[in-house]
């Protein structure tokens, strides 16, 4: 892998490790270029109770400043991107991409774990198993409203609403429309090692049989919330061997998409 655009650092409060530990990691990986997309903050409504998640005033900022710090001082070695893994959430979407351009972000990857909007009612958090169809409805109806901003450069884990329903042409139906637009739009869709490391429900064999078929882009994502998972050669190797069985075209690089 020459490239890695989905990693964390403790500052989200369930990965651990400094931004130094993962870009020495990263160097000793020998990648060319390496993005932090830690888990980003919103502007939610000032009642919301915000978990895991930095601050978006000083939080932000600090992330910021460390990452811009290490790209000066491993210039040498590796090109660093400013990034965050951020949620379309519409009541305050555009509120938020001014604090991330304030901020200097270069790019945004499309990480959905919630529809609506966090903070407000109606928001629902998409890890649970659900046999709500019309709840998967919701989630691919929202990614493609995000993806149609033109801000993000990637989706990661496009099929991270856990349906159990049962029903899978419904379900094929449903990713086929988030396949369709990401294919419109030109963005990678991907393959997230964290969850093929860790047999989570995705990446899920009906969503990429889906996705080859439409020959959409695909790349691969590690999804880091620990240095040791900055390259995780098993996990890697894992991620190569899903992509040669669904056939799928995984990109040379990933345009980066200022917010
Ligand atoms: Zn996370
Ligand atoms: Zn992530």
């Amino acid at each position: 892998m020459k490239f890695s655009f989905h990693n964390h650092t403790y500052r989200c409060g369930h990965a651990q490790g400094t931004e130094e530990q993962f870009v020495l990691e990263a160097i000793k990986a020998g990648y060319e270029t390496f993005g932090f997309a830690d888990h980003a903050p919103h502007c939610y409504p000032e009642t919301h109770t915000v978990v895991g998640r930095m601050n978006i005033e000083e939080g932000l900022t600090e992330y910021c400043e460390t990452i811009l710090a290490l790209r000066h001082k491993y210039r040498d070695y590796i090109d660093i991107k400013l990034g965050l893994e951020t949620e379309y959430f519409p009541a305050y979407h555009e509120k938020t991409m001014q604090k991330y351009r304030a901020n200097g972000i270069e790019y945004i990857l499309l990480g959905q774990h919630m529809t609506g909007n966090e903070g407000l009612p109606g928001a629902y958090f998409c890890f649970q198993p659900t046999e709500d169809a019309a709840g998967l409805t919701k989630y691919v109806d929202q990614c493609i409203e995000g993806m149609a901003t033109g801000q993000f450069s990637y989706v990661a884990h496009p099929e991270v609403f856990n349906y159990v329903g049962g029903d899978d042409d419904f379900r094929r139906a449903e990713y086929d429309r988030l396949i369709a637009k990401a294919k419109e739009m030109d963005l990678p869709l991907e393959i997230n090692l964290l969850g093929l490391g860790g047999n989570r429900h995705y990446p899920s064999p009906i969503f990429w049989e889906r996705a080859a078929l439409a020959n959409v882009k695909a790349v691969i994502g590690c999804d880091a919330h620990d240095p040791s998972q900055v390259h995780h050669a098993a996990n890697v190797e894992k991620g190569f061997r899903f992509a040669e069985k669904y056939k799928l075209s995984l990109v040379e690089d990933i345009k980066l998409i200022r917010p």
